[in-house]
């Protein structure tokens, strides 16, 4: 159960706009994982106070919080729909969101070290960097998609180096801690009652430095190479499903924790089936006999096929609905519905007999015969 907003960023609920953000700027300073390093309790409270915030900030939002609270941002609430360009129940992400709050406001940066780098989440200059995370297209049929599948994908990315084994030295050497400070990885200096904390340049804050590069990488620790994963796709996915695989990106070079891979699916169309979210869609044609005097057919299904009952007097152009005969919903034990659209089966070709019993069938339907003649006739009554 999410705690209430008010209560979360300690205002009342009739606080003022800027009441609210000055609350946020407190809360969030508090409970920023850059200062609880390892600590579960105040990474789910940042975000909870970043929600909290984000909410009660758009006046819109904060409304229809009042009226309904914390269910109308729930994923699948009644109201998560209505803010356009957001998932039902998405929230901003809380470090975009904490970097939007304190990145136009000026003195604050100096105090918390430089730039973001004490909060950056992936800041690009402090720290052991980690590699780049890298995209994989990968394309797969609907029946893939319905019972889940295994694809081994190789692709070029840098790999650690296998002459220094990716620490970047030369045989028999080692990184040496960073003469300029002292394998901090950072600079501290004072300015009048403030301490700043740079990310050290000599070393770009690894702490470490080459002092004897391998030959192999010149003390990159990486070089271009292929690899290859095998990748388990769960049943459900769909086109813009991304999997990750962590680790499977750019080796990040010496000290460094390799980037991830983001493969993005593509579901390729089926020639018999169409899928709609959880849904699919068939059509099937069915004899005229069967629609006037009821029967069974049986209907392909992506697991096999099912019998479906048709009462007599249907419609060409019905749509039946086969409950759980559709595509498994990603992550569940549940499947969506198959819907089949009957379509009437005009038989081509008939005996002399059946045409003529056709004919005695049409005339006591009081039609002056199966011409276009009695097509018009019913037009223009
Ligand atoms: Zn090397
Ligand atoms: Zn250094």
């Amino acid at each position: 159960m999410a705690e209430d907003y008010y209560e979360l960023l300690g205002v009342e609920r009739r606080a003022s706009a800027e009441e609210i953000k000055k609350a946020y700027r407190k809360q969030a300073v508090k409970y920023h994982p850059d200062k609880n390093q390892g600590d579960k309790a105040a990474e789910e409270k940042f975000k909870q106070i970043s929600q909290a915030y984000e909410v009660l900030s758009d006046p819109k939002k904060r409304s229809t919080y009042d009226q309904f609270g914390t269910a109308a941002f729930q994923p699948g609430g009644g109201m998560g729909n209505n803010f356009s360009g957001q998932a039902a129940g998405g929230f901003q992400n809380p470090f975009d969101l904490f970097k939007e709050v304190f990145g136009g406001m000026g003195g604050f940066g100096d105090f918390f070290g430089g730039q973001t780098d004490f909060f950056g989440q992936q800041n690009s200059s402090g720290g052991p960097r980690s590699g780049n995370s890298l995209r994989y297209d990968l394309e797969i049929t609907l029946r893939e998609a319905f019972a889940g599948t295994e694809k081994t994908i190789t692709y070029r990315r840098p790999i650690p180096c296998s002459k220094c084994g990716g620490n970047g030295c030369a045989p028999g050497k080692n990184p040496e801690t960073c003469p300029s400070c002292r394998g901090r990885g950072v600079m501290v200096t004072s300015r009048g009652m403030f301490q700043m904390s740079q990310t050290c340049s000599r070393c770009g804050g690894t702490g470490k430095v080459i002092a004897h590069p391998c030959e192999g990488c010149g003390g990159k620790g990486c070089v271009q190479g292929r690899h290859s994963i095998c990748l388990r796709i769960p049943a459900g996915v769909e086109t813009g499903t991304q999997l990750r695989s962590a680790g499977g990106g750019e080796c990040g070079g010496p000290g460094a924790s390799p980037g991830d891979l983001y493969v993005v699916i593509h579901v390729k169309e089926d020639q018999l089936f169409l899928r709609e979210g959880n849904g699919l869609s068939i059509s099937v044609a069915v004899p005229f006999s069967v629609l006037v005097l009821g029967g069974e057919v049986e209907v392909p299904t992506l697991d096999g096929h099912g019998m479906l009952k048709i009462p007599a007097g249907t419609q060409s152009g019905t749509v039946f609905r086969l409950r759980g005969k559709g595509m498994p919903i990603l992550n569940r034990e549940q499947r969506g519905d198959q819907f089949v659209q009957t379509q009437v089966e005009v038989p081509d070709k008939l005996t002399k007999e059946q045409r003529e019993k056709l004919e005695t069938f049409a005339k006591s339907m009081g039609q002056a015969s199966v011409e276009k003649v009695g097509f018009f006739q019913r037009m223009f009554r």
